[in-house]
């Protein structure tokens, strides 16, 4: 018995879903600081906030303001949910929360989801996070090798997520930089021009632009994307062995996508990082 056939035979499902945690931000306040922590602005050692959510929240009144993100206690959050759900052989709910903790680890992995400076507003950098985190995916990934080893078992989901965060935060360094770099490099008139996207013409970094700073980050999107692709497959397996291995040919099968959100036409509730 294994994973694969259950992930493969849902894959239209997930894939569907893995955005929803976007689209929350647009119909619930709560949604948006799950998505990042600003670590520039944690204060606190690192060692006393690696609880479980639940804890902190009892012990410290602080937690209930806290506003600079929450992403590795929602990965651990969710995790919980669905050991759950595989507990339960609940294939809607199996599928609807491995899609969230894939979206949040992914989200973890980008250095821009672990600071204020979140779309280089304090550094006049602004655009920045849809550059690194669409811009050049979007154009690269057919070149990139996203081949990743066996998934491997985590047997401390929210140190995991903290060591995520904090790798990404080492690198923001970088994403600063060549970024920075590459306008220098290039002249300003190059640096904008007319895209198209799907029936939208935008106003966005052209093409060498991107090019440029992609090359100067020399493979770190790759890098990371590699990284989170294992670690959404592990962090599955592993929700799937805490739960006893469950066999889940006795599940019954989805027949229809439940979660439909509402966003269509609202405005976001928080941060803005949703590029469709
Ligand atoms: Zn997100």
């Amino acid at each position: 018995m294994d994973l694969i056939p259950f992930y493969k035979n849902n894959l239209h499902y997930i894939r569907e879903m893995a955005v929803n945690a976007d689209k929350r931000v647009y119909i619930d306040t709560a949604e948006s600081k799950r998505h990042y922590l600003d670590l520039d602005k944690v204060e606190l050692p690192q060692d006393s906030l690696m609880v479980p959510w639940y804890k902190l929240e009892k012990k410290q009144s602080l937690m209930r303001k806290w506003s600079f993100g929450i992403i590795p206690w929602q990965i651990d959050i969710t995790y919980r949910k669905l050991v759950k759900a595989f507990y339960n052989h609940d294939s809607e709910k199996i599928i609807k929360h491995s899609a969230d903790i894939g979206h949040y680890l992914a989200d973890a992995h980008v250095p821009l989801h672990s600071s204020s400076n979140y779309n280089g507003q304090f550094t006049n950098q602004m655009g920045i996070h849809a550059l690194w985190e669409t811009r050049i995916p979007e154009k690269y990934i057919p070149t990139y090798n996203l081949f990743v080893g066996k998934a491997a078992y985590i047997p401390d989901v929210l140190a995991f997520a903290w060591k995520t965060i904090n790798k990404s935060h080492n690198l923001l360094d970088s994403v600063f930089k060549m970024e920075m770099q590459t306008r220098q490099d290039i002249p300003a008139i190059q640096h904008k021009t007319y895209i198209v996207r799907g029936n939208q013409t935008l106003h966005n970094y052209s093409e060498t632009y991107v090019d440029h700073y992609h090359n100067l980050l020399d493979g770190m999107v790759e890098n990371r994307l590699r990284m989170s692709i294992q670690a959404i497959g592990s962090i599955w397996l592993s929700a799937w062995i805490d739960a006893g291995q469950p066999d889940l040919t006795k599940s019954k099968p989805i027949s229809v996508l439940q979660d439909t959100i509402p966003y269509k036409g609202k405005t976001s509730l928080g941060r803005e990082e949703w590029h469709e």
